[in-house]
């Protein structure tokens, strides 16, 4: 091979390349990018390498993916390489696709707005991954997590459960029975994902969790919702008068809970915010007149030893 000076455009690329294998993504980025500088056009390849290095460590931000869709879109060429991983152009325009219709559906219901809506749209979007995805694993998930477990059957699943979680939270305030069924349904799907659902298992107990409140005798389900368990010192002769069972149970087996319901709670833990702010206060002019009479004491204290001093000196 003949010695040549200056890298053309192509010698760039096989660089670029070359580091991409090696996990050397910042060097592989500069390579790529002065190959696209000299004869490269925005249908490269290096243009796609460039976007997907570039979605490194920022998997979550939705502008990575509309970056890597517009120079898919653009790219010319069927296939091409990363690294070890030889891509399907088209498979991964329609995963870039629907990943980033995830991101902003996980965002959207992170802030816990429209509920009912992000889930209805959490499933059209599961079933898309389903029937456009199906049994083939994600090829993000594999570039950069060396993950190929995840598929758009799993996606599926995943999304499927999630919807039934937001609908949990768009209802419990108001219903929290019909929360816990959702919460039961979202269970199942996260089983068939291969998880365990305990936390799903956990809300839908203590959703259905019914109690008789301590303070006002009035039933309440819901827990850590609607009632709270709080800690009591509960005697004998009062664990022989109240009941530990049923929804009628009004204090934990353990004799170290009572349950109260939200408003009995809210009332109390209002009233008792109410006079620890009064003794705050209290204490603060106090030691406000307290530091009040201690820089009265300082000041006589300094005009003593300054006529002391002028004594001394005459
Ligand atoms: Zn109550």
């Amino acid at each position: 091979m003949a010695f040549k000076l200056f890298k053309d455009g192509n010698d760039r690329y096989e660089e670029g390349n070359e580091y991409i294998k090696r996990g050397d993504f910042g060097k592989a980025r500069s390579s790529l990018q002065k190959s696209i500088e000299k004869e490269g056009g925005a249908d490269d390849v290096a243009a796609v390498q460039i976007a997907l290095i570039d979605m490194m460590g920022n998997l979550d931000n939705p502008n990575v993916y509309a970056n890597l869709l517009k120079n898919l879109r653009a790219l010319k060429s069927g296939e091409f390489d990363f690294g070890l991983t030889h891509v399907q152009r088209d498979p991964l325009i329609t995963e870039t696709e629907l990943t980033y219709r995830k991101i902003g559906l996980m965002n959207q219901r992170a802030q816990k707005k429209d509920l009912e809506a992000v889930s209805a749209n959490l499933q059209t979007l599961a079933q898309e991954f389903q029937e456009k995805v199906g049994d083939q694993h994600l090829i993000i998930q594999e570039i950069f997590n060396n993950d190929t477990t995840v598929t758009g059957t799993s996606e599926f699943f995943n999304l499927m459960a999630v919807s039934y979680e937001a609908l949990s939270d768009s209802v419990v305030w108001e219903n929290p029975s019909q929360a816990a069924e959702y919460e039961q349904i979202a269970m199942g799907y996260r089983q068939q994902n291969g998880q365990s659902g305990s936390a799903n298992d956990a809300r839908v107990r203590a959703y259905s969790n019914t109690c008789r409140c301590w303070l006002c005798g009035r039933s309440a389900s819901g827990e850590g919702i609607h009632f709270y368990s709080a800690p009591a010192d509960i005697s004998p002769a009062l664990a022989n008068e109240s009941s530990a069972e049923g929804t009628n149970k009004n204090r934990a087996e353990d004799n170290k809970h009572i349950y109260i319901c939200r408003a009995c709670y809210s009332s109390v833990s209002n009233r008792a915010d109410e006079i620890a702010y009064g003794y705050h206060q209290k204490s603060m002019a106090e030691m406000r007149a307290m530091e009040a009479r201690l820089q009265a004491q300082i000041a006589a204290l300094e005009r003593e030893i300054s006529t002391v001093r002028m004594m001394s000196r005459n």
